[in-house]
C-alpha cells in the first residue's frame, strides 16, 4: 500500500479543524440570534423629570443611549419652557402680564390644544387653574412634602382664586400669534407629560423608525414599538388603594399610550381628609368622585389630559365620559370611590391577552 503523503495529511487536518471552527461559529451566531430575538436586548435609561421619574427602555440599531439622551434633553427643554412657577418660562410671562403676549408656534399650539380639550370635556380638564394649584401648594409639592408644610386654604381664599381661574378667560389671537390670560394662570401640568411623550416618540422615530420599547414617566407609558418587535407589552394598572406593584387590572399594548390619574400620587392628609392634586374646576377643591382614571389612546396627549378629565368627571358624570371620550380616541377605566370598575366599551379589548 502507498503511504499517504504527510503534507496531504496536514492539509486534510487543517480543513477538518477549519470546518469545525466554522461550524461552531455558525451555531453560536444562530444561538445569539435566537437569544436576542427573545430578550430584544433592551437598554434602560432612568432619570428625574417633571417632579417624577422617567424610564426609557429601547432597542435600536442606533446606539440606544444616544436616543435616550436626546429624549431626556427634549423633556428638560419642555419642563423649563412650560413651568408656570419659574420666572424665565413663557407660561410665567403669560400669567403675569395684563396684556397680549407674543408666543412661538409650539406654545400657541399646545395651549390651543389644551383649550380644545377643556371644551371637549365640559371644563373637567382645565389648563387655567394655576392660581388654585398654587394656593393648594401643589406647585411646590416636593418641597412642601419634605418640610410637611401643607395647609388647607380657607373657603374664601378658594372662592377668590376660583373666580380668577378658568379656561374661558384665555384668549388666542391666531393672526398675530398672541395670547392673553385675563387674570387666570395657565398650568399645563395635566397635559405636559403627554406632550413630552409625544415628542419622545417623534425623536425616537427620527433616529430609527424601527426602534422599539417604551418611555414611561410618572404613571404614563408611551410605546415605541412592540416587545421584541412582535408581542404586546404587559402593563399593570395600579390598584389605587394597594401597594406599588399591586394591580387592579392588566392591559396589553403594542402601540399607543396609557395614562393613569390617581389621588394617591400627590396628596397630603389633614384631620383624616386626603387632599390631592387633581382639582374639580367647579368647586376649587380636589375632585372626589373617583380614586383613579386610566385612559388608553394612540395619542399620549389625549391619554394624559383625558385621564385627568375622567378623574374629575368621576362616577357622577360617568355617562358623559362613557359616551363622549371614545369619540376622541380615549378608552377609559374608572375606579370609583367604592372601588367599582367602570369601563368604556372598548377598554376590555386591551385587557385580553390573546388578541
Ligand atoms: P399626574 O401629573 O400625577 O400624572 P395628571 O396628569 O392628572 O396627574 O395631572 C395633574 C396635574 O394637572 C396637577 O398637578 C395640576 O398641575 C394639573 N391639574 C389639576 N387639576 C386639573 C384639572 N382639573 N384640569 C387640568 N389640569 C389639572
Ligand atoms: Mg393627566
Amino acid at each position: 500500500m502507498q503511504q499517504p503523503d504527510p503534507k496531504e495529511i496536514m492539509i486534510l487536518n487543517r480543513i477538518v479543524v477549519f470546518s469545525v471552527i466554522v461550524f461552531f461559529i455558525i451555531i453560536a451566531a444562530i444561538y445569539l440570534l435566537f437569544i436576542s430575538g427573545k430578550t430584544g436586548q433592551y437598554s434602560d435609561f432612568e432619570d428625574y423629570i417633571f417632579g417624577t421619574y422617567v424610564r426609557i427602555r429601547i432597542s435600536s440599531k442606533i446606539n440606544p443611549s444616544t436616543i435616550s439622551k436626546a429624549i431626556f434633553a427634549e423633556m428638560k427643554r419642555l419642563e423649563k419652557k412650560f413651568d408656570p412657577y419659574v420666572e424665565s418660562s413663557i407660561i410665567y410671562k403669560l400669567n403675569h402680564s395684563e396684556d397680549w403676549v407674543e408666543v412661538d408656534d409650539e406654545t400657541l399650539s399646545v395651549i390651543d390644544l389644551a383649550l380644545k380639550i377643556a371644551r371637549d370635556t365640559e371644563g373637567a380638564f382645565d389648563p387655567a387653574l394655576g392660581r388654585l394649584i398654587q394656593l393648594w401648594g401643589f406647585s411646590k409639592f416636593t418641597e412642601r412634602e419634605a418640610t410637611g408644610t401643607f395647609t388647607v386654604p380657607s373657603a374664601s381664599e378658594i372662592a377668590e382664586a376660583a373666580s380668577k381661574s378658568g379656561y374661558q378667560k384665555i384668549a388666542i389671537d391666531y393672526v398675530n400669534k398672541k395670547i392673553k390670560t385675563n387674570g387666570a394662570w395657565i398650568d399645563l401640568g395635566g397635559i405636559l407629560k403627554g406632550y413630552a411623550l409625544k415628542r419622545a416618540y417623534q425623536i425616537a422615530k427620527e433616529f430609527d423608525k424601527s426602534c422599539h420599547g417604551f418611555v414611561e414617566t410618572g404613571g404614563q407609558i408611551m410605546i415605541l414599538g412592540p416587545k421584541y418587535n412582535k408581542t404586546n407589552w404587559v402593563i399593570g394598572v395600579r390598584d389605587p388603594r394597594g401597594q406599588p406593584g399591586e394591580n387592579i387590572t392588566i392591559v396589553y399594548l403594542s402601540e399607543g399610550s396609557v395614562a393613569t390619574s390617581g389621588d394617591y400620587e400627590r396628596f397630603f392628609i389633614v384631620d383624616n381628609v386626603r387632599y390631592h392634586h387633581i382639582l374639580d374646576p367647579r368647586t376649587g377643591y380636589p375632585a372626589n368622585k373617583a380614586i383613579s382614571a386610566t385612559v388608553i389612546s394612540n395619542d399620549p396627549v389625549i391619554a394624559d389630559a383625558f385621564s385627568t378629565a375622567a378623574f374629575v368627571l368621576g362616577e357622577d358624570r360617568w355617562l358623559f365620559t362613557r359616551t363622549v371620550f371614545p369619540k376622541y380616541g380615549a378608552e377609559v377605566l374608572l375606579v370609583t370611590p367604592k372601588k367599582r370598575l367602570l369601563r368604556t366599551d372598548n377598554f376590555k379589548i386591551y385587557e385580553m391577552s390573546d388578541r
